[in-house]
């Protein structure tokens, strides 16, 4: 293709357009739709796609590529938002797109769609200096990364599996820097799932124990079993692993009455060292060996009559070793920034959970300082340097052949 015949976008007024499409998940308000506009004009093929499962919203998601051949080098990313939250708390419109003192305010500046402008620009810069790459650059976008992540990229991926197309390295631009854009890069992410404890015991008269059967005492020792040591001590690249209990309910107001059920909820961040059905497993041992009282339930009673548990796994634990990838991105943020990023595994959950089993992935973006808050907003000046980041990293990339 020739250099000449593709548009250069503005990393700021492409963010102002996203922005100015309230895509608040399941909502996709014209953002996909922006965003393929201009991946056209840059010689992309669009592929759009709506997934739908029965109890959730359908979600429209896109898929991109420039060029036919491998390496193919996968930028991948959410155009979905939170919600404002408290509508008043903000002191300019959230999908306005206002740029006031060198920030750029809005809800998505930051989660993400700085990051998907800045893609972009940074392809159409690479276009207009080099040409189309010795290879092919893609985006996996999804408007389902906010919400129950379920008709997003998850299917993506399938749909790409189908088809036989293949990505060989990805680059999520989610807001990874804690302060300063240079921060930190993230080679993993911790893993979570969250169970429900309810124990089963037989409502009765206080003042007569021994005709019910209270799951208070059981629940108070089974959670207290599950906090008595640490999962773990952490390792390299991850911090230990935590459990959090965050909720106990019995709801019962009386004094008289000894309530029949009593519940517990958990959630577990975890690391490398265990994964989701090695966690169920120690759970489920700590919660048999505590569940039962042996001053009046019998040697032999089976401790999965006293109680239920169901778990839930949001995602695996990954690490993506450091190596050639990771240095890509390093080089790339030192030399527009300064700084030496730091590997990290920090942070919640991201979509790299899914696109791990397919090819490495690490993420970089902007800072994530006022994500998911009021006002959110971003520094003009970062949409420009991260533009020129994920630019050297493509170059990079392309430079030695895509072998990393
Ligand atoms: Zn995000």
């Amino acid at each position: 293709m020739s250099t000449s015949t593709v548009p250069v976008f503005d990393p700021v007024a492409l963010t102002q357009s996203l922005i100015r499409c309230p895509s608040v998940t399941p909502a996709d308000a014209g953002a996909l739709d922006v965003l393929a506009q201009a991946l056209t004009a840059l010689g992309f093929v669009c592929q759009r796609m709506t997934f739908s499962e029965e109890g959730t919203p359908d979600i429209d998601n896109l898929y991109a590529r420039l060029g036919t051949q491998g390496p193919n080098f996968c930028f991948a990313g959410h155009t979905d938002v939170v919600p404002v939250g408290n509508a008043g708390g903000w002191t300019v419109d959230p999908f306005a797109a206002e740029i006031r003192d060198g920030k750029l305010y809005g809800r998505g500046t930051a989660d993400m769609k700085g990051a998907i402008a800045a893609f972009v620009a940074a392809v159409s810069r690479l276009m207009a200096e080099q040409g189309a790459p010795d290879g092919s650059i893609s985006l996996l976008i999804t408007g389902d990364e906010e919400g129950p992540s379920i008709n997003g990229t998850r299917k993506v991926l399938d749909w790409m599996a189908e088809r036989g197309e293949n990505i060989d390295v990805c680059l999520v631009g989610e807001p990874t820097n804690p302060r300063v854009l240079g921060d930190m890069i993230k080679i993993g992410r911790r893993g979570s799932i969250s169970g429900w404890i309810t124990v089963h015991g037989t409502q009765g008269h206080v003042a007569y124990p021994h005709l019910a059967n209270n799951p208070v005492p059981r629940l108070v020792r089974m959670v207290s079993a599950l906090l008595a040591e640490p999962l773990d001590h952490g390792n390299d690249f991850f911090q230990p692993s935590n459990l959090e209990v965050v909720s106990i309910d019995v709801g019962n107001p009386t004094t008289n009455i000894i309530p029949g059920e009593a519940r517990a909820l958990f959630n577990i961040r975890f690391n490398t060292q265990h994964t989701a059905t090695s966690l169920e497993a120690w759970i489920r041992a700590k919660l048999d060996a505590t569940v039962l009282d042996p001053a009046r339930d019998g040697a032999d009673a089976d401790p999965a009559a006293f109680y239920t548990l169901k778990m839930t796994e949001s995602g695996e634990a990954f690490l993506t070793q450091p190596g050639p990838f990771s240095r890509l991105i390093s080089d790339a943020v030192q030399a527009v920034t300064g700084m030496t990023p730091e590997l990290s595994t920090s942070g919640g959950t991201s979509d790299a959970r899914f696109i791990k089993n397919v090819c490495p992935v690490a993420e970089f973006g902007l800072v994530g300082q006022t994500m998911h808050k009021v006002n959110e907003h971003i520094a003009v000046e970062d949409l420009e340097k991260l533009t020129q980041i994920y630019q050297q990293v493509l170059t990079g990339y392309f430079a030695i052949g895509g072998r990393i």
